[in-house]
């Protein structure tokens, strides 16, 4: 029978940049039910992951006391697994300490390194925020890196998942943002998916872009992985991996071959046509069909589709960013929107779906080492000047250091000391014995976060924080659709909302911040007012939200931006008449097909790709520990095409090794007709099997990006 709540509450999903709308019914401090709201972004809809992934909010495991590393026990990246598996108590680590012990040890430990830092010296201390955090809680954390620790060393998972996307479409638009939101896919006549999974990893915007084909839009699917929404396409290009751009300079190549180009909008809004002409001239059907291994006929179908449609949208994923050449992949998708004309109108554009519930606010808000808030490069000295008087503090003029690097730093020594808040790179990060060897390795790691995740088992100090459920914040979705996240929860024992765990860490630093004032309680409780007035001041430096005062957002739900005036509607599509660049004109950057470092050999000769499964959340510090999804997907699995597996004499369900260059992990072999032959595909979620053991740590040149989606491999039975 279902139970009466004590009361309903109004918020947004916690997981993907879908961003949808969801009521949570509350009964004793406890989720009764998550049920889908009405908003622009879902339409009343929820996947498996916001229906049932709340009761994370309650596990038994949620850190529920400030720890303190216990003197003598040193970082032992093997301690991750020791205590996964249950051989070693958390408590053998760490000792409760109060807040008042635990915040002064971590302010203390990052106010020594700052203070032995030499000026002019690069800076031995780093940040990584959360892109699953609020806007306010982003916009509060880089202050607090650049304003409190002078330097610009801050990131976070962005650079995992579409910075090269970002790095293309500032290059050439002048803006990271999608162009169009996920519904115009019902006004687009074809529909092109590169690289990416929606439906696993965006399910609902997989919904929308299902019913937009079943009411007449073509959709070509081009993906190494019959990944599900293949079934939907008339097209499945089922290239080889780590192609793209062969692939993508075929359908150039045959747009400007045939006259099938848009001529009045290249000589209207775009510059660098004639060297992307030259630059693919050579590449015929033909001859890239060699490289990419799809038919000539078939490319040269695709491309006249595409290019003759009225309106044509392309939606992209990891697949296209996580690769070290991920801004040329993305560089060859916007000179195909560009040359063909399709952005500027509903049904067409550019869509990179973005990953986390955030992470477009995440960084908007500057969380990102070369720009201040709304993409203000930090190397600008009137930039610099702007928020100089304004925080009333010398701001670093060097762009910082971006998560790859500041690993590698930390493993050689030169960054000792980092502020982790709710991102878990002990997981995440390329290369990962290479990354949690560099974790140990720092002389003092601060982590805030809501579980003791295989990061927060590398730190001095754990700062136990909130979960979204339980706190005040703003969240922008892959819709540039800025939305209201309400407290539904009280945080456990003495977790503290992360706004105030962020403003005593700066106030013990030395910054004199009062976000968080007496009448707002003690930092348990969620309080609104800091939160908006964190708000405000993120608003008066960042033009988009120029027309979003908070009482706007929490009369409205949502708002899309850029909203530059407050009694207007945002704009939900964008680049209409000019792009945001300095001539206000589009540009071009030709790519040429490089192959990668990692080449299988007669070693490893198979290609991993690794990826998310549709239960579970990115690193899984949430999700696995979410019974329901938990229960669905609870095991590594290795999918591996079928006839590969009977010539490695492997059968299903039987436990593999997989090796690497980098390192080796095992799990349960999966025969699946998603993968190619030659290809496997392993997700990330599981410290049993983290396949991040596997992956390289080399990087995208300007993204600086690694490349997840290959791997060189092997595979043997155990
Ligand atoms: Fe949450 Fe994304 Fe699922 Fe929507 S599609 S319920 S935002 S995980």
């Amino acid at each position: 029978a279902l139970q009466a709540a004590d009361a309903v509450v109004d918020s947004v999903c916690p997981y993907c940049g879908v961003g949808c709308q969801l009521s949570y019914r509350v009964k004793d401090n406890k989720i009764l039910e998550a049920i889908g709201r009405d908003g622009p972004a879902n339409q009343g809809r929820l996947c498996v992951k916001g229906r049932y992934g709340y009761d994370y909010v309650s596990s038994d495991q949620r850190l529920t006391t400030p720890l303190i590393r216990r003197e003598g026990v040193a970082k032992d990246p093997a301690d991750i697994a020791r205590v996964r598996r249950g051989e070693l108590a958390l408590s053998a680590l760490f000792r409760e300490a109060t807040w008042e012990e635990a915040l002064d040890l971590a302010a203390a430990g990052l106010r020594r390194l700052l203070d032995s830092h030499a000026s002019g010296a690069a800076s031995p201390l780093a940040g990584f925020g959360s892109a699953k955090g609020s806007n306010e809680e982003a916009y509060l954390f880089q202050k607090l890196i650049r304003q409190g620790l002078s330097t610009n060393n801050v990131d976070h998972c962005t650079r995992l998942c579409h910075a090269s996307s970002v790095a293309a479409l500032l290059e050439g638009l002048g803006s990271g943002s999608v162009s169009n939101p996920v519904l115009d896919a019902q006004y687009a006549e074809v529909i092109l998916l590169i690289g990416a999974n929606p439906s696993s990893n965006h399910p609902v915007a997989a919904s929308f872009i299902k019913n937009a084909v079943k009411a007449g839009a073509t959709l070509i699917v081009a993906d190494p992985r019959r990944a599900p929404m293949a079934r939907f396409a008339t097209h499945h290009l089922a290239f080889r991996p780590d192609t793209d751009v062969a692939l993508l300079n075929a359908l150039l190549h045959v747009i400007i071959a045939e006259g099938l180009t848009d001529p009045d909008f290249i000589a209207a809004r775009v510059n660098g046509f004639e060297a992307l002409k030259a630059s693919v001239a050579e590449c015929t059907p033909e001859r890239m069909s060699e490289i990419c291994g799809i038919a000539p006929e078939v490319l040269r179908a695709v491309a006249r589709r595409y290019a003759s449609a009225k309106s044509a949208m392309i939606f992209w994923g990891m697949g296209i960013s996580q690769h070290v050449h991920g801004t040329d992949n993305a560089r060859c998708l916007i000179a195909l929107a560009m040359i063909t004309g399709q952005i500027g109108r509903p049904g067409c554009g550019l869509h990179p779906l973005r990953g986390q519930n955030n992470v477009q606010g995440a960084s908007d808000a500057g969380m990102i080492p070369m720009m201040m808030p709304n993409y203000q490069r930090i190397a600008l000295a009137e930039v610099r000047e702007h928020f100089e008087a304004l925080w009333a503090t010398p701001l670093d003029p060097q762009p910082g250091l971006t998560v790859v690097e500041i690993i590698h730093a930390a493993y050689e020594g030169r960054i000792k000391g980092m502020f982790i808040e709710g991102e878990n790179p002990a997981m995440s990060d390329p290369d990962l014995d290479h990354a949690r060897a560099a974790l140990a390795r720092l002389e003092h790691l601060v982590v805030q976060d809501i579980f003791a995740t295989e990061t927060a088992l590398l730190a001095d100090v754990i700062l136990p924080a909130s979960a979204q459920l339980e706190k005040w914040g703003s969240y922008t979705n892959t819709d540039r659709l800025i939305q209201l996240g309400r407290p539904a929860l009280t945080p456990p024992g003495q977790a503290r909302q992360d706004l105030w765990i962020i403003e005593q860490l700066a106030r013990r630093i030395g910054l004199g911040w009062h976000y968080w004032q007496t009448a707002d309680g003690d930092g348990q409780l969620a309080a609104e007012a800091p939160t908006a007035r964190v708000f405000e001041e993120m608003r008066a430096v960042m033009a988009p939200l120029a027309g979003v005062p908070w009482s706007r957002l929490r009369r409205e739900e949502a708002v899309v931006t850029p909203a530059p005036r407050e009694g207007e509607p945002g704009h939900a599509v964008i680049f209409e008449q000019s792009f945001p660049t300095h001539s206000g004109r589009a540009q071009l950057v030709p790519a040429s097909f490089m192959p990668g470092p990692e080449q299988p050999d007669h070693d490893f000769p198979l290609v991993l790709s690794t990826g998310r499964v549709l239960e579970h959340w990115h690193t899984g510090a949430m999700t696995r520990r979410a019974e329901v999804l938990d229960a669905l997907s609870p095991a590594p699995l290795l999918s591996m095409h079928a006839e590969d597996a009977a010539g490695l004499r492997l059968h299903e369900g039987q436990a593999i090794r997989m090796s690497s260059r980098h390192g080796e992990v095992e799990a349960l072999l999966q025969i699946s007709p998603e993968v190619r032959r030659g290809q496997v595909f392993l997700p990330f979620c599981y410290w049993e099997a983290a396949a991040n053991v596997l992956t390289g740590s080399a990087l995208d040149p300007t993204g600086k990006i690694p490349g997840f989606k290959v791997t060189a491999v092997r595979v043997d039975a155990v």
